[in-house]
């Protein structure tokens, strides 16, 4: 995502680096080269003026620290005008104050409108909300059918036309549909609406309709990020025709170059609600500008990374995790299985650790972390008994080679790994006395 970006800025800074001052010239030139990196990435030419302005006026200003060498209080301006043209602050979904809350989908053809309906209604499931999906796109073929699809695998009722009775009238539909989730309970409504291939003035006008039947609370507009500004003018062109209350960003996962993640909250004034990664529902998450921003200074994600492993640790696992190292109960190889596990969910392991702060620079050596090495210590968890999975000092010699005979290892990667495990069970351990066991916190009061 926005790796040729990433790499631009990151060049840049890094000439920066050992100077001891910056001239103006020198920020004329950095400003140049800012300039030119944002309008590759396809990034609107209005935006970018103002971005390249604000950089200059701050960098020449006298906001400027001590405390940072010049490399670093750039990349400070930087990242913080990034914040500020991604929207600034998260911006949630707005709940009306009387259920259900009406969110209307808008987009062009293909921008991945359908899949968030999808998206979004197993997410909200995921929040403690009871949604219903309408299948108010009518005009594509399949789009109903797919919805049908999608909903399934959600586990959220859809609300379609009856097969058979013609076309339909997504209008009346839409209408009917708020009825329906009235009398079912259902708190909020997804209307998934359909899209054409570019402006078209009937689906402009059948949008204002449906807009009218339901009085949305949130008109969402679906970009295709890899479409790049363009995607954004047709925004603007909803906003108008329309008027529409948040962006979500879909197929980031694509080599988007960052144009329309960059300039749509500057050109339509609406903020970016959410992103879409890839094709699976899971695919999918609130859009942090902060977050975003680092990202693409290559400042790491640690949030997102938290955030996701938490998503990938069910729960209850979480919890009896808790409650060990509350409880100063040691660490065993059993629980580092779960997590080896549980990480291994979140998908490659190159992918996870380059959310990691710095990480970006080093994309070679990622691509060589062999995520086989962790499925090698899996299989040599697998390969000991409950028994020597708690207590691991029980395991001599001739277990040691059974173990790697039995997980297709050698010896040297099971006495490495039990080592290694062995120190990492000391400093579990001296993390569990620090947050606060029975015992201490008694004492204290
Ligand atoms: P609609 O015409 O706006 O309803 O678009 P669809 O939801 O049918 O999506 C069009 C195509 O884009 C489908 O093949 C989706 O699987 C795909 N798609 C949707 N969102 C994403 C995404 O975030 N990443 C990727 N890679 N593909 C997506």
């Amino acid at each position: 995502m926005f790796d040729t970006l990433s790499d631009r800025l990151s060049g840049i800074f890094t000439k920066l680096r050992g100077k001891g001052k910056l001239s103006d010239a020198d920020i004329d030139a950095t400003a140049r080269e800012i300039r030119l990196a944002l309008l590759e990435a396809d990034v609107a030419l209005s935006v970018v003026k103002q971005f390249i302005n604000r950089i200059k006026e701050r960098a020449r200003g006298a906001e400027v620290s001590q405390a940072l060498n010049p490399a670093q209080q750039i990349v400070k301006i930087v990242h913080e005008e990034l914040i500020g043209i991604l929207g600034g602050e998260a911006r949630r979904l707005q709940f009306a104050k009387q259920p259900p809350t009406v969110i209307m989908l808008a987009g062009l053809q293909g921008s991945g409108k359908t899949t968030l309906a999808g998206k979004l209604a197993r997410w909200l499931k995921e929040q403690g909300h009871q949604p219903l999906l309408v299948a108010a796109d009518l005009q594509r073929p399949n789009a109903v059918n797919q919805l049908q699809v999608l909903g399934g695998r959600a586990g959220v009722e859809v609300y379609a036309p009856a097969p058979g009775n013609g076309v339909g009238d997504p209008v009346q539909v839409s209408r009917d549909a708020i009825g329906h989730a009235q009398r079912q309970m259902r708190d909020v409504v997804i209307v998934d609406t359909a899209g054409r291939l570019g402006i078209d003035a009937e689906m402009m006008q059948q949008a204002a309709d449906i807009r009218d039947a339901v009085n949305p609370d949130e008109i969402i507009f679906v970009i295709d990020a890899m479409i790049g500004q363009d995607a954004v003018a047709t925004a603007e062109a909803f906003r108008d025709g329309v008027g529409i209350t948040g962006v979500v960003l879909s197929k980031l996962d694509g080599d988007a170059r960052g144009g329309a993640a960059l300039s749509v909250r500057a050109v339509t004034g609406q903020p970016i609600l959410f992103a879409s990664t890839g094709e699976k529902l899971e695919n999918f998450d609130v859009f942090h500008p902060e977050r975003m921003a680092s990202r693409i200074l290559d400042m790491g994600d640690m949030l997102t990374l938290i955030e996701q492993a938490e998503r990938a640790f069910d729960e209850d696992q979480k919890e009896r995790m808790a409650a060990k190292l509350m409880g100063g109960e040691q660490f065993t190889l059993e629980d580092f299985l779960e997590q080896l596990i549980a990480v291994r969910r979140m998908g490659p392991i190159a992918n996870v650790l380059g959310m990691l702060p710095g990480m970006g620079q080093m994309k070679d050596q990622l691509a060589e972390v062999d995520d086989k090495h962790f499925d090698r210590v899996t299989a040599i968890i697998r390969s000991m008994t409950p028994g020597e999975r708690t207590n691991p000092k029980i395991i001599n010699g001739s277990r040691r080679v059974r173990i790697a005979n039995g997980s297709g290892t050698t010896v040297m990667d099971v006495n490495q790994l039990l080592n290694r495990f062995a120190d990492a069970q000391k400093m579990m351990k001296q993390m569990g006395g620090m947050m606060g066991l029975p015992g201490g916190r008694r004492k204290a009061t």
